[in-house]
């Protein structure tokens, strides 16, 4: 199966002129990589523009976080059908940046759904802020996995991914062990079964937090993921152009 890799780009670059030339970085390496399934997640201001300057259909984009309203008044927002608009196919939900920011469990359940609504890829994204002994983490994990997948119909479950990205590793100097990840892997698969059934066997999980050309492809192969939600290092030419290298070569 190819590796997904999704580069959150953030509030990266500084300009278009940038996020061009970013975005070609990454069609080269992509078009060198077959092993290698990319969605791009820029700014929502370069959304519509990269998407219609890119010609090829190897690179699918995404916006960063959207409101599951359909319009009205919230200041700043951009919806899910704006999304869908910009031809756009995938959308980041729960990120932690947002949950920091406000997102609630009950709005990752609306937006997931909405999503869905839409026939937009939702990437449902959960993690932890600290990890002790306790174990304490796979509760919060479970809860956000529960949260966030309630009410979607059962056929609809396995077009939902979960990225796994704990707190604590996300913008960090590395990122967590492939063999935590592997764990961590297994307990999201088993809590949907739980929920859903077998489907949970068949869900993509994604792992994200300081990922880069170094770590990316032991974390796939170990970790028992099928991509990587990565953040700096896809919102740079070089990083992202070794990076994908890296996952072809695995
Ligand atoms: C992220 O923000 O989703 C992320 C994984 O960031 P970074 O790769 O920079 O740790």
């Amino acid at each position: 199966m190819k590796t997904l890799l999704v580069a959150n780009w953030k509030m990266n670059p500084a300009s278009f002129k940038e996020a061009k030339a970013l975005l070609d970085a990454t069609r080269k390496a992509g078009d060198k990589a077959k092993q290698v399934s990319l969605v791009i997640a820029p700014p929502s201001i370069y959304l519509r523009q990269l998407r219609l300057l890119y010609k090829g259909k190897r690179i699918a984009f995404g916006a960063q976080s959207a409101n599951a309203e359909l319009g009205g008044a919230f200041t700043g927002d951009i919806s899910l059908t704006q999304v869908r608009d910009a031809k756009a196919s995938y959308i980041l939900v729960g990120h932690a940046e947002r949950r920091a920011a406000g997102e609630t469990n009950a709005d990752t359940k609306k937006k997931v759904a909405a999503a869905l609504a839409l026939n937009l890829t939702p990437v449902l994204c959960v993690g932890e802020t600290t990890r002790g002994n306790s174990g304490d983490h796979f509760g919060v994990v479970a809860e956000q996995i529960k949260a966030g997948l309630d009410g979607v119909q059962k056929p609809m479950i396995k077009k939902v991914l979960i990225a796994y990205e704990p707190v604590w590793a996300i913008g960090a100097s590395r990122p967590m062990s492939s063999r935590d990840m592997h764990e961590m892997a297994i307990f999201i698969r088993k809590t949907i079964v739980g929920m859903h059934g077998d489907v949970g066997m068949q869900m993509r999980i994604l792992y994200g937090g300081s990922i880069d050309e170094t770590n990316a492809a032991e974390m796939c192969t170990e970790g028992e993921v099928e991509g990587l939600l990565v953040g700096r290092a896809s919102a740079e030419p070089r990083k992202i152009t070794a990076l994908i290298a890296a996952l072809q070569a695995a």
